[in-house]
């Protein structure tokens, strides 16, 4: 493995490889990323994949916002040799307590203030766009057609070899095991396959961006939290959009292959790495989904898996220097949306460090929003 590098990104998920392609394509040269598996086998790899731009702050809709418009062109603008698989088939986000519905109301008037064409729904109009919806209970619903999803092993592989092409080297099986420091300034990067000279370090490992932190003594205010998914076998095409309900902590979609993949959030999941699957989820989900979407009862579970969420204090995502180590940035705690925010992100982060001007304001990520006692809370996670 090489001695040194101009940068180093640790995490080889959608935020390290993005960023390393923002890099590139950037003219930066000797960028290496350190991935201690394989590319994608943290929460990248194991996500729902949902790409909406349906949120409650400012600061994640715009990034979602500007995303989609990436991933639309990303088959080309990559030279990507497959398909990321890119679908807009809409989120449906369905409401059933008039506490949701008020919500509701007031993300969508953020989204129509940034232009996203997010339209408020009677039960009758959801009840068209997904016909085994149930409509006891439901007040409304909120649909943005433009709102899709992608196949996350090709995003990830289409930045990878883009990145590859622009001459970035990537260090897979390679674990990071410290950082050290001179005078405060970052100096090298301690693996498992050696040490690597840089003055420039991006921790870019999601839940596990806190123990990185650590190694130069910084508390990252963030937290790992479990989230379990599953997959059904596949059907007939049934149901065009990715369903929500963040009352039943559900999201649910059908893939172009046809099987189901469905995951509810469970806000008594304790702040740990444990990523065991576990049977409570299997009835949980199963409880959840066929309120929801009573047809899929009938639908027989191929596979269940977890992964973490990286959370936040204000599931917004932390874009900052890390304090104490001159040299090292932070992009983490995405709060269960990295995936879907992650072009963007890595456009804003890289035009920071590139003292380029940046397309929004990057302080609203910054760490020391945690310390002002102003945070403004995202709404919108499930
Ligand atoms: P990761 O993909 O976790 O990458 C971090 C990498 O760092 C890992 O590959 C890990 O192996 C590596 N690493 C850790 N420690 C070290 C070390 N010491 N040395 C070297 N490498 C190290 N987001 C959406 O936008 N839409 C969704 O629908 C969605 N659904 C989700 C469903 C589930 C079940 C889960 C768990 C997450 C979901 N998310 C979703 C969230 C999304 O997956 C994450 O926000 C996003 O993948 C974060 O990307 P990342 O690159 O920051 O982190």
């Amino acid at each position: 493995m090489q001695k040194s590098a101009n940068v180093v990104i640790i995490g080889g998920g959608i935020i390290g490889c993005s960023v390393a392609y923002e890099l590139a394509i950037r003219g930066v040269k000797d960028v290496v990323v350190i991935e201690k598996n394989y590319l994608s086998s943290g929460a990248t790899g194991r996500c729902g994949a949902g790409v909406r731009q349906q949120w409650g702050t400012e600061t994640n809709a715009i990034l979602a916002r500007d995303s989609v418009k990436r991933f639309e062109g990303m088959n080309e603008e990559l030279e990507y040799d497959k398909d990321i698989e890119f679908k807009q088939g809409g989120y449906l986000m369905v409401s059933y307590t008039s506490e949701e519905w008020n919500q509701y109301k007031k993300n969508v008037a953020v989204q129509h203030s940034l232009g996203i064409p997010t339209k408020m729904i009677t039960p009758q109009e959801a009840l068209e766009i997904v016909p085994h919806l149930n409509l006891k209970g439901l007040i409304g619903a909120t649909f943005c057609q433009s709102d899709g999803h992608a196949n996350p092993f090709h995003v990830v592989d289409a930045y990878y070899k883009a990145a590859k092409r622009l001459g970035v080297k990537f260090e897979t099986y390679t674990t990071v095991t410290g950082i050290t420091r001179d005078k405060g300034k970052v100096t090298s990067v301690q693996t498992t396959r050696g040490d690597i000279n840089t003055s420039l370090v991006i921790n870019a490992c999601g839940y596990a961006a806190g123990t990185i932190c650590k190694m130069v003594d910084f508390d990252l205010p963030l937290y790992p939290q479990r989230h379990q998914a599953l997959v059904t076998e596949p059907v007939e095409p049934c149901q065009g959009p990715m369903v929500i309900s963040l009352h039943y902590r559900l999201y649910c979609q059908q893939t172009p292959h046809g099987s189901f993949i469905m995951g509810v959030g469970d806000p008594n999941e304790p702040k740990d790495f444990n990523i065991n699957s576990s049977w409570e989820f299997l009835e949980d989900v199963a409880r959840q989904a066929t309120t929801v979407l009573p047809l899929l009862k009938n639908l027989r579970v191929v596979r269940q898996w977890s992964g973490l969420y990286d959370m936040s204090p204000d599931a917004n995502p932390i874009l900052d220097k890390v304090p104490g180590a001159e040299g090292m940035w932070v992009a983490a705690g995405f709060s269960g949306h990295g995936f879907m925010v992650a072009p963007q992100t890595a456009v804003l982060l890289v035009q920071k460090i590139l003292e380029q001007e940046c397309f929004m304001p990057i302080e609203r990520f910054s760490l020391n929003r945690f310390s002002g006692g102003n945070l403004v809370l995202e709404s919108a996670v499930v």
